[in-house]
């Protein structure tokens, strides 16, 4: 049966685990908005865009081709051919994503792509950081997951562990959530959204809330 799941939250909370943990266990694919953002900046960053002009950002990211691999085990983003899945995930990018976030006809042009991918893929957790309030309010579970800023640093050090120092972590994740609360505000969810803080829980025990979140006969 059709069931979207929706979980926003600020970087570091565990969202991509999560989503990705949920999306195995009930056999569904699975959206990750935030690798669109990031590969549209990717390709701003290669031809050299310039990042404070809106209109360039967009004109880039218009012609972009953005082929989403929506298996949970193993998601991959093609841009222009380019897999660069793992590419995204460098600190050079999460640096720069922001101007490409912050530009409206961006985010107009990368909401309605999400759209159809979610109506071509009625069963479907997609995760990012305004899912269940722009890109999807109609979703069946709508979760916001966040976490103490010390332990979202302390997780994406762990991830990135050896690539670069505690300092440079702490402050892209500060830095970063300081950019995003502009467009998203994670102090309350809102209504009809269900929060869960997963400071002191484990992965699982997250996975395991947000399936007790579906009703039985949709699992
Ligand atoms: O989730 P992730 O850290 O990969 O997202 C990268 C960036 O993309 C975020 O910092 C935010 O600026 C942007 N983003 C967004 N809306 C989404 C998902 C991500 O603006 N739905």
């Amino acid at each position: 049966p059709a069931l979207v799941i929706a979980i926003d939250g600020p970087s570091g909370a565990g969202k991509s685990s999560t989503a990705r943990g949920v999306a195995c266990r009930l056999s569904m694919a699975y959206l990750d908005t935030g690798a669109m953002y990031r590969a549209i900046s990717w390709a701003c960053l290669t031809d050299g865009v310039d990042p404070t002009s809106h209109s360039a950002l967009f004109a880039r990211a218009e012609t972009a081709d953005l082929q989403m691999g929506l298996d949970p085990r193993h998601p991959t983003i093609i841009v222009d051919g380019h897999d660069v899945t793992r590419e995204i995930r460098d600190p050079r990018i999460s640096d720069a994503v922001s101007a490409v976030a912050t530009t409206p006809e961006i985010r107009t042009l990368l909401t309605s792509h999400m759209r159809q991918i979610i109506n071509r893929n009625p069963r479907i957790v997609a995760e990012g950081r305004d899912v269940t309030t722009q890109v999807w309010p109609q979703a069946r579970v709508r979760v916001l997951l966040v976490a103490d800023a010390e332990t979202r640093i302390a997780r994406r050090e762990a991830q990135l562990l050896g690539k670069v120092d505690r300092h440079r972590v702490s402050s892209s994740i500060v830095d970063r959530d300081r950019k995003d609360s502009t467009m998203s505000e994670f102090d309350k969810p809102a209504p009809g959204v269900t929060l869960i803080d997963s400071t002191y829980l484990d992965l699982g025990q997250v996975i395991d809330q947000v399936v007790g979140l579906v009703p039985t006969e949709l699992r």
